[in-house]
Order: structure tokens, then C-alpha cells, then sequence
């Protein structure tokens, strides 16, 4: 079960986030760390090998594997796995080349020169990474670049090193390329800086002139009754349309407008709750709230929930607030005592994309969530995969066991549907019943959901 979670993870870390220009940039970058050295490599190993030089062959043609494997796990969607990968991999490889590639008869070192777009890729790619791979990796890329490049370190043996005349050609070649893929990842580099700029300045005009919206996508139970909706942030830009979150959302975490924002979103999700309770048809619907990292982190967290709650005069047994697995990595006491206050003070807990973390487990039972989300990636391949068939099992007993309510998200077909109520999970939401609404939409929705074919589907179920 635990390894399934741990495959899980790896596999859908790029469908989560492919929306974030960022994560996109950093493919791009990643991309080309890949290609490069497959170019190259595959060249000069051709070459070495019609001189007989069998060491500096080996060397190019590890560099060729080692860069493949990283191109299978990027293909894998394995991106940061890749990029661990490759950024150790090509150290050690260019060290070992450095070492072949020491000054004699008057031509100079050049190979060090690619530990310099190296440690450019790296800090960019690792940028929101953890110290290591963020900042000491690529200092020590540099310090290798200082060393080989003022040193005179390294094997001399003319039958082990290349021959001189084309070594010459061989440090302009090494210049060109090392420069040029730095050039390039300086350009992302400085592309990411700019956009992430100017969308901050966006993100704020748009917080002050009324530009975000919520959407609201219903939530429907095994006998077709809808019992509540998850709200969804959307930025209506002037220029470029509806935004989705997974574009804005990172940014604003980083510049920590995530916390207006998302007290923005409450207050905004408390006043709908509090127009829906009016009608007695809908009073009985729930609205769950995604809840950023940041936000959570805040030491008045607890205080500025209960705050707009009450000021809104929203009923908090009405209100869900949805946290992610990987939110409960750190500071989980901290987590556990908000939970819990916040439970006190009447409002429910969701665990949000749930299975994509793997260490969810152990702590699971000691806080207050009442409802577990089924995330999405498992419920798309549901069919045909049997791991996600048995992830999809294990949690439907989980939550039994845990005594929390248990829900699908992204359903898409009434296949998917059928399983899952056979195995025994009744609460669903997904584009199969509708995408997330506006709220008038969403009230459209809420009058005629009856007579939709999905809710007969579901009511064949219950007959
Ligand atoms: P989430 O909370 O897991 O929300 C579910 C996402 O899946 C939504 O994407 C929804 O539109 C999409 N979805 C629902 N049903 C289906 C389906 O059947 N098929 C497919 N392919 N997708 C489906 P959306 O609206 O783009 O939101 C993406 C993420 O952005 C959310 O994931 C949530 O983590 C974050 N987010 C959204 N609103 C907020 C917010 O107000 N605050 C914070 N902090 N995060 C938010
Ligand atoms: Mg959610
Ligand atoms: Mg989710």
C-alpha cells in the first residue's frame, strides 16, 4: 500500500501542477539538460571511438546513458526525480571528463565550463526546493568550475586523453555550447523572475478591483441528492479570461497574497452559505473551502476563521475546509491543535487529493478529519489499473474504519461511477454531474439536478 502511494506520488506530480508557467519553464529547462548532453555525448563518443581512445569513449557513452534514463523518468512525469538525477549525474560525469581533460602542450581546461549552466539549471529548477539541492548544489557546482579551471589537475597520459589538435577545437566547442546553454537558462531564469513580478502586481490589482469569482462544483450522494459544493477560486482577467487556480495559485503562495486571497475566499464561500440557508430547499448544503499552506502556517489562523464565520453569521457545521496531505508534513501538532479548535468551534475537515502523499497514514487517525477525497488520479485510470482499483479498495476500508465519510473527485463517467459504488463509495464529484459552476449556474444546477441523466444513474443504484 505504501509503495502504491509512493508510485502515486511520483506519477502525479505533473498532472497536479502542468498549469503553473513555472513548472512548465522548468521543463523546458530540464528538457534541454537532457538533450545536450545526449548530442554531445552521442558525438564525441563516435568520435573517441574511431581514435581508440576507449576511456574518454566510456565517459561520453555513460553521460548518454545516464542523460536517457533521466529522459525516460522526465517522459514518466517523474520530473523532479529526473532533475535529482541528472544534476548528480552530470557533476560527477564533467568531473570525471575534467579530470581527462587537464592543460598540456598549451591547450587550456574547458570541459569545467559546463558546471556553469549546471549550477544555473539547478538553482532554478530546485528553486522552491529544499536547501541542498536549492543552494549548496549549486555552490558546489561552482567550487568544481574554480577548482578544474585554476588547477592543472588530472590524468596526462597521452594515450588516455585526447590528442591536442583536437582539443583546441575542443575547447571552442565547449565554450560555445557551456555559454550557450547558459545563456539559455539565464533567459528562463530571468522570463520567471519578470512573470512572477508581473503576476503578483496582477494578483493584487485583481484582489482590489473585485476580479476573482468562485466557482461551485456540486457534490451528490448515492441516492442523487446533492449535499454540497466545493467552491473554487477563479481570476476573470480582463485580458486573458478565466484564469484557473493551478496558474496563480503557487505564485501567490510564494508572495503570501494567498492570505488575502484565501480570506477573501472564506468570506465569499460564508455569504453564500448564508443565502443558501435562507431557502429551506438548500439549507441543508455544505461548502467546502481549499485551504493554502500559508494560510494554515499563520499563527491567528484559528482567531481569523472564527472571525469571519461569526461576522458573516454563516453556520460553521456548513462550512468544510479541505486541507492536502503534503500541508501535514510539517509542524503537526501545531496542525492538530487548530484542527481540533476549529472542530470544537462546529466546522468539518476534508483531506483533500488524498493517497498523493504517502506518510498520511500514521497520523491520520489522530486528527479531526471528517471526510476523506479520493484524489482524482486514481479515479481516472479506475478501470484499467489494477493498483488504483486496490488504492481505491484499501481507502473505501480506511475510512470505514476511521469513520470518515468517503469521497470521489473527478468522476467522469458512469463506469467509474458504477465501480465505485459497488465498492462501496457513495459520495462523488466530478465533471459526470458538472464542472465546477459560477453561482448562478450553480443555482441553475441545484433546481434541475433531478431530472439530469446522471442523477437517474444514481438513483437505478438505489432503487
Ligand atoms: P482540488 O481542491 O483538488 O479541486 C479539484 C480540481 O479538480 C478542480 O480544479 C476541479 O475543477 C477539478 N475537477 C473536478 N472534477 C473533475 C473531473 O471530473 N475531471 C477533471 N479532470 N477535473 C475535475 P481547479 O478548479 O482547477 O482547482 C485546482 C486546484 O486549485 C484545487 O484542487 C485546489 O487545490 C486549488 N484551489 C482551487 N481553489 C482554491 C482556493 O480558493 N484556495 C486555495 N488555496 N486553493 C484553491
Ligand atoms: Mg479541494
Ligand atoms: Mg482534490
Amino acid at each position: 500500500m505504501q509503495q502504491l502511494f509512493i508510485s502515486k506520488l511520483f506519477k502525479s506530480e505533473i498532472s497536479q501542477s502542468i498549469q503553473d508557467p513555472h513548472i512548465l519553464r522548468v521543463r523546458l529547462l530540464l528538457a534541454i539538460g537532457i538533450c545536450v548532453p545526449i548530442l554531445l555525448g552521442c558525438a564525441w563518443s563516435a568520435y573517441y571511438a574511431l581514435q581508440t581512445k576507449w576511456l574518454l569513449m566510456a565517459c561520453n557513452l555513460t553521460q548518454v546513458a545516464l542523460a536517457l534514463l533521466g529522459m525516460t523518468l522526465f517522459n514518466a512525469g517523474r520530473d523532479r526525480l529526473a532533475a535529482i538525477w541528472m544534476a548528480h549525474g552530470l557533476f560527477i560525469i564533467i568531473a570525471t571528463i575534467c579530470l581527462l581533460d587537464a592543460p598540456v602542450d598549451g591547450v587550456v581546461r574547458s570541459v569545467h565550463m559546463y558546471f556553469l549552466p549546471l549550477a544555473a539549471g539547478t538553482s532554478l529548477v530546485f528553486r522552491k526546493d529544499h536547501v541542498y539541492l536549492r543552494v549548496m548544489l549549486p555552490f558546489i557546482m561552482l567550487a568544481g568550475c574554480m577548482i578544474f579551471g585554476s588547477s592543472h589537475m588530472g590524468v596526462t597520459r597521452p594515450d588516455l586523453i585526447a590528442d591536442s589538435n583536437i582539443r583546441v577545437w575542443g575547447v571552442w566547442i565547449n565554450y560555445l555550447s557551456a555559454l550557450g546553454v547558459l545563456g539559455v537558462a539565464l533567459v528562463v531564469m530571468q522570463t520567471d523572475l519578470t512573470i512572477r513580478h508581473s503576476l503578483d502586481a496582477e494578483m493584487r490589482e485583481a484582489l482590489a478591483k473585485g476580479h476573482f469569482c468562485l466557482h461551485y462544483q456540486p457534490q451528490v450522494d448515492a441516492q442523487g441528492h446533492i449535499f454540497g459544493a466545493e467552491a473554487l477560486l477563479r481570476w476573470q482577467h480582463p485580458v486573458r479570461g478565466m484564469i484557473p487556480p493551478g496558474v496563480f495559485i503557487a505564485a501567490a503562495e510564494e508572495t503570501g497574497l494567498i492570505l488575502p486571497i484565501g480570506a477573501w475566499v472564506l468570506k465569499e464561500a460564508c455569504a453564500h452559505l448564508v443565502a443558501l440557508a435562507q431557502d429551506p430547499q438548500t439549507a441543508h448544503l455544505t461548502i467546502a473551502v481549499n485551504v493554502s499552506a500559508s494560510q494554515l502556517r499563520q499563527p491567528d489562523f484559528v482567531q481569523e476563521v472564527m472571525e469571519i464565520v461569526t461576522r458573516s453569521q454563516a453556520d460553521p457545521a456548513r462550512l468544510k475546509l479541505e486541507l492536502t496531505e503534503s500541508m501535514l508534513a510539517k509542524d503537526v501538532d501545531v496542525t492538530i491543535q487548530k484542527m481540533h479548535a476549529l472542530r470544537e468551534f462546529g466546522i468539518n475537515w476534508s483531506l483533500d487529493d488524498f493517497g498523493t502523499g504517502y506518510s498520511s497514514l500514521q497520523y491520520l487517525k489522530h486528527l479531526p478529519f471528517d471526510q476523506l477525497k479520493i484524489d482524482q488520479s486514481f479515479v481516472r485510470d479506475l478501470l484499467t489499473n489494477e493498483s488504483d482499483k486496490a488504492i481505491v479498495e484499501t481507502l473505501v476500508s480506511l475510512s470505514k474504519n476511521l469513520q470518515m465519510v468517503l469521497i470521489a473527485e473527478g468522476v467522469e463517467t458512469k463506469e467509474q461511477l458504477d465501480y465505485l459504488f459497488n465498492k462501496g463509495c457513495t459520495k462523488y464529484q466530478g465533471y459526470l454531474f458538472s464542472r465546477p459552476l459560477p453561482i448562478e449556474g450553480f443555482e441553475h444546477f441545484l433546481a434541475t439536478f433531478p431530472d439530469s441523466s446522471a442523477s437517474s444513474e444514481l438513483q437505478a443504484h438505489t432503487r
